[in-house]
């Protein structure tokens, strides 16, 4: 939990908000008050009885004890068709503990089998963005942990129902603001209902100015009256040019493009058929968004031109799990924790056999007065202790269970991972089908579909492509643009002594060791640009083990005549985010150069054609999230992070900041 959690009072045997002096639910029956205001006055039973329903997209103001969320979802398993998503977004300032998540939803028995799954993956909130994944991903829940006026601006999604929770008006003004009615508005369409408890005048004239049309509703209970409604487009002009104000590099001034280009493209009544996609490259990055589209019901092709899967960057016997974070809210702080947690939760769901991972945590110590000073900065942002915590040397060291000179940051649930077991699990899904020992060498737009061509012609075709070949991108004239470069890695393999095989977790500081694993403990990884030789250097495995001094000078250490290391080369970008999302086309657009103020939709996008590279040394971390992104977006659903985040993942940046049009990189709010 971040540390600013709710704090409850529970003398009545419900839960009571002392930060707020509000009840979280009726005393009549929270149950039927939640069923009666969000579920009936959206009218979600008749909604979700459509035989061609899709999908349908939620969001809450006020998370709380879960208690909305679960009615919706239990309501969902019980009437919406098989196939069809349901994707809940809450937004929540002050989450509950996890001890007091529980207290409260053992008050319905009734919930007992979904409280249980929510509370399984109810951890680690941080402020930031969380997305859950229940009954195999029928059912998605987006904790937007923040303040409801700095999240929902942020948000890219189409809603469908909202739920105005979070306590009455009197007690919290500071959320019934025109920022949340405008955001509402901005992420509305002609179908969008919503439903709210109160029928406080504020909340109906800030509805009203937003384009909402208004029902008086019999309150529940005691309540006299609540409110309903839906949104009518085109009276929203105001509140969009508002939401406009608000966001930065113009995300807000027009409805989200790729979720109304997703919605032509598959409309609720598509039928059962869903596209075929072709993913280029069977690494980490492929091998992610393969599944992540296989999930969906896409059929995928993935391609990869070594006879087995996870031949290159993502073939090291060994890669470390952990978030590198910022000492701010930068972008590649914020990444580094969404990508983790995410691939946390992916673990959770894949199974991978116990010999090829471990969360055995991770230490990152502070070697000199430039680390400390951002570990510090790390500390001062309030994660939650179960995400990371300080510890000094001689914590460090017990942890570790050898001895350390510097203390650091411990992340008790980090560890590492097989990427290549990983990459074999993830592409092991029915809806894959794997074309190995293949060469993609060209791409060509064939009337609807993206071709493939080896060096003999076309090899596979379809109406959407993800490049995830790392390097190999810049051989593609669609995606040179995207200026990636190569640095060299060498890792080192080193036979465990009496006293390393004492060593619990990964340590690291600029490069790692890791425990042993049959007998061997993996130490890296040199960083060397400019340089794309594969060959295995002695110098380079000198500079591992010099990295592993300073780092643990008191391990005594195996040093064999023969060291055994490997070589590979990272995918990276100038300034070291990756790049995930739509590419647009280099030529037309030198050729025909847009306005710096130019309408994204009107720029001259390679309409099917993605890509998931760009992860330097952090692909386990980034790449299956930015897979996330790229599959979410394709689907027409809620973006897993926020809209700043997809703008510094466009992978146009390059381009466009070269021809001074740095404000037009977007990503996918720009698509
Ligand atoms: N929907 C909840 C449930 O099912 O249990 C009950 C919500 S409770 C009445 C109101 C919630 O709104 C509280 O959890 C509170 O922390 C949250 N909240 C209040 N102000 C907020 C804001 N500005 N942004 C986000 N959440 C807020």
């Amino acid at each position: 939990m971040t540390k600013q959690h709710a704090t409850l009072d529970w003398a009545s045997g419900l839960p009571y908000s002392t930060q707020f002096e509000d009840i979280y639910f009726s005393i009549d029956s929270g149950l039927e008050e939640t069923r009666y205001v969000f579920l009936k006055q959206n009218q979600l039973p008749e909604r979700w009885q459509q035989p061609d329903l899709k999908q349908f997209t939620i969001a809450e103001t006020g998370f709380g004890t879960g208690l909305n969320f679960l009615c919706a979802w239990q309501l969902w398993k019980a009437l919406a068709p098989d196939k069809a998503r349901l994707h809940f977004i809450s937004t929540e300032k002050y989450p509950l503990t996890p001890q007091d998540m529980t207290t409260a939803l053992a008050l319905w028995p009734e919930l007992a089998d979904l409280s249980a799954q929510l509370r399984a993956q109810y951890q680690h909130l941080s402020t930031g963005w969380h997305k859950l994944m229940f009954d195999q991903g029928r059912v998605t829940l987006t904790l937007l942990i923040g303040d409801a006026n700095d999240t929902l601006p942020q948000l890219h999604a189409r809603i469908d129902a909202w739920f105005l929770d979070g306590f009455a008006p009197s007690k919290n003004p500071e959320m019934w603001q025109p920022g949340l009615f405008s955001a509402m508005a901005r992420l509305s369409h002609a179908d969008t209902t919503f439903a709210t408890f109160t029928s406080a005048g504020i909340v109906k004239r800030g509805l009203q100015a937003a384009g909402f049309h208004m029902n008086k509703v019999a309150g529940f209970g005691r309540k006299r009256e609540m409110l309903s409604g839906h949104f009518v487009a085109g009276e929203s002009q105001h509140a969009i040019s508002q939401a406009a104000r608000v966001l930065p590099n113009n995300i807000g001034n027009k409805l989200p493009n790729v979720v109304v280009k997703a919605a032509r493209a598959f409309p609720n009544n598509v039928g059962n058929k869903l596209p075929n996609i072709i993913v280029i490259g069977g690494g980490i990055a492929g091998a992610s968004t393969s599944r992540a589209f296989a999930e969906r019901g896409w059929q995928v092709t993935l391609i990869e031109r070594h006879a087995e899967l996870a031949q290159e960057a993502s073939g090291n016997p060994v890669g470390v799990i952990y978030p590198r974070l910022a000492g701010s809210d930068a972008a590649l702080g914020r990444i580094a924790l969404n990508g983790y947690l995410h691939l946390l939760r992916l673990l959770n769901k894949l199974k991978l056999d116990s010999d090829d991972f471990d969360l055995c945590g991770v230490l990152q110590l502070a070697f000199n007065s430039r680390e400390v000073t951002r570990c510090q900065g790390i500390i001062a942002q309030n994660f939650p202790d179960g995400l990371v915590q300080w510890v000094d040397a001689e914590q460090a060291s017990n942890i570790a269970g050898i001895a350390l000179s510097h203390g650091g940051l411990h992340f008790p649930s980090a560890g590492w991972v097989k990427p290549r077991a990983l990459c074999i699990a993830l592409a092991n899904h029915p809806n894959i089908t794997l074309q190995s020992s293949t060469a993609a060498l060209k791409l060509q737009r064939e009337g609807e579909l993206w071709q493939v061509l080896d060096a003999h012609g076309v090899i596979a075709q379809a109406p959407y492509v993800v490049m995830a070949s790392a390097n190999d991108t810049m051989q593609f004239a669609q995606s040179a643009h995207c200026e990636l470069e190569p640095v060299r890695g060498q890792i080192t393999l080193l036979p465990a002594s009496a006293e390393s095989e004492a060593l619990r977790t990964v340590v690291c500081t600029e490069g790692y060791i890791s425990p042993a694993t049959q007998g061997m403990h993996c130490i890296g990884a040199t960083f060397s640009p400019n340089d794309t030789s594969l060959e295995v250097r002695e110098s380079d495995h000198q500079a591992n083990i010099a990295m592993l001094n300073k780092l643990a000078p008191a391990l005594k250490l195996n040093l064999t005549d023969k060291l055994q290391g490997r070589v590979s080369l990272r995918c990276t970008t100038s300034d070291y985010l990756p790049m995930a999302g739509p590419l647009l086309d280099s030529e037309l657009l030198a050729s025909n150069p847009p306005r710096h103020n130019a309408a994204p939709a009107s720029l001259p996008w390679l309409e099917g054609l993605y890509v998931n590279v760009g992860h330097g040394s952090k692909g386990l971390i980034n790449a299956p999230l930015c897979a996330e992104i790229i599959a979410s977006a394709l689907c027409g659903e809620p973006a897993p992070v926020d809209a700043k985040l997809l703008a510094a993942l466009d992978p146009n940046r390059v381009l466009l900041r070269k021809m001074g049009l740095k404000r037009l990189a977007l990503g996918f709010c720009a698509y």
